[in-house]
C-alpha cells in the first residue's frame, strides 16, 4: 500500500505482522516515541520512496524517520495500524472517578480526519529556518517567537520527559516546538529549553493556543482525539481523550481479549475477520502485497 503524510511524503508500506510483534516486545516497549519510529521501519518497504514531498530523500530511495516530522510519523502510524486492523481497543478510566468503563470500545480508524501541512510548513521543513510568530506576552510586551516542527530526532529528547513528566507532555511539546523568543530590552534571546519553558508558564492562554495552533498548521495534523462518556450514573461525566498509541494500538495485547468480548460488543466482525493475521511466520519485507485498503490515504 501507498502512505500519505502530511507533508505530501509518500512511500510504500506493508501491514505488521506477528513476527513484528515479536521485535516490538524486544525492544523497549514503554518507550512509546522510540517504538513509533520502530514499528515505521519494520512497515517500511525498502526503496520505497513514492514522493519525497519536501523532504532531501530520494524517489525509488529510503526514508530516513529521524528526519521526518513527528506528525508524518504518527499519521503513518495510525495508516498502518488502519490497513492492518483499523478498529482499535479502547478502555481508559474516567479522568473524573477513575472508574473503568464496564466494556471496552473500539476506535475506527477509518473515521481519521487528517489535516496537510501549510506551505509555511513545507518551506520550513526543505530550508531547516523556523518561521517567525509577533505575539503580544503577559507583560504587554510585543516578542518574536520562532517555531519550528518537532522531527523523528528529536524524539528522543522528548522520550525523557515520558516517564517523569506524562502529565505534562503537551506543554513539554509545545516548548520543545519553539527554537527561540525575542523579547524587547533583553539582551539576548531565549533558546534554551528550560528558559523557554519558564518564559511558557507565565503566559495567557491564547498565547498558548496560538503558538499551538501555528505548529498544526506548519506540520499539518491528525485528529485522534476520542470523545466517551462514562457510564458512572453519579459521574457520567463527558471527556476527551487523545487515542493512546500504546500496546494495543501496536496489537501488542487486547488480540485475545478481543475474541472474547466480540458477541458483546457492537464491533462489525467481517474486518476483524479479514485483518486478523492467521500464520506466525513474519513475512519478508520485499513483499508489498497489501491485503487490504490498496492506495487508501
Ligand atoms: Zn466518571
Amino acid at each position: 500500500m501507498i502512505i500519505t503524510c502530511p507533508s505530501g511524503l509518500q512511500f510504500h508500506a506493508r501491514t505488521w505482522n506477528l513476527g513484528d510483534q515479536g521485535s516490538l516486545i524486544e525492544a523497549s516497549i514503554d518507550d512509546s516515541q522510540n517504538v513509533a519510529i520502530r514499528m515505521l521501519e519494520l512497515a517500511t518497504i525498502p526503496n520505497g520512496v513514492v514522493d519525497p514531498g519536501p523532504y532531501s530523500f530520494k524517489e525509488g530511495g529510503n526514508v530516513s524517520w529521524g528526519d521526518v516530522t513527528q506528525v508524518d510519523i504518527t499519521t503513518a502510524n495510525l495508516e498502518i495500524r488502519k490497513a492492518s486492523n483499523p478498529l482499535v481497543p479502547f478502555h481508559q478510566a474516567c479522568t473524573r472517578c477513575g472508574k473503568l468503563p464496564e466494556d471496552q470500545v473500539y476506535i475506527d480508524l477509518r473515521d481519521l480526519e487528517v489535516y496537510p501541512a501549510s506551505e509555511e510548513g513545507l518551506n520550513h521543513i526543505r530550508t531547516n529556518v523556523p518561521a517567525n510568530m509577533s505575539l503580544i506576552d503577559s507583560q504587554g510586551r510585543s516578542v518574536t517567537v520562532k517555531v519550528k516542527l518537532l522531527f523523528g530526532r528529536d524524539m528522543a529528547f522528548l522520550s525523557r520527559f515520558q516517564e517523569q513528566e506524562q502529565s505534562r507532555m503537551l506543554e513539554i511539546q509545545a516548548v520543545a516546538s519553539i527554537a527561540s523568543i525575542e523579547v524587547p530590552g533583553e539582551s539576548s534571546p531565549l533558546t534554551t529549553f528550560q528558559d523557554i519553558r519558564e518564559y511558557w508558564r507565565q503566559q495567557s492562554w491564547e498565547f498558548g493556543e496560538a503558538v499551538e495552533e501555528k505548529v498544526d498548521g506548519m506540520g499539518g495534523s491528525v485528529d485522534t482525539t476520542v470523545v466517551f462518556r462514562c457510564d458512572d450514573l453519579s459521574c457520567h461525566r463527558e471527556q476527551e481523550v487523545p487515542l493512546p498509541l500504546d500496546e494495543k494500538f501496536y496489537g501488542l495485547s487486547g488480540r485475545h481479549k478481543r475474541r472474547r468480548l466480540r458477541a458483546s460488543s457492537a464491533t462489525p466482525s467481517a474486518s476483524i475477520e479479514k485483518t486478523t493475521p492467521e500464520v506466525s511466520l513474519p513475512s519478508p519485507p520485499d513483499t508489498p502485497k497489501p491485503p487490504i485498503l490498496t492506495s487508501e490515504a
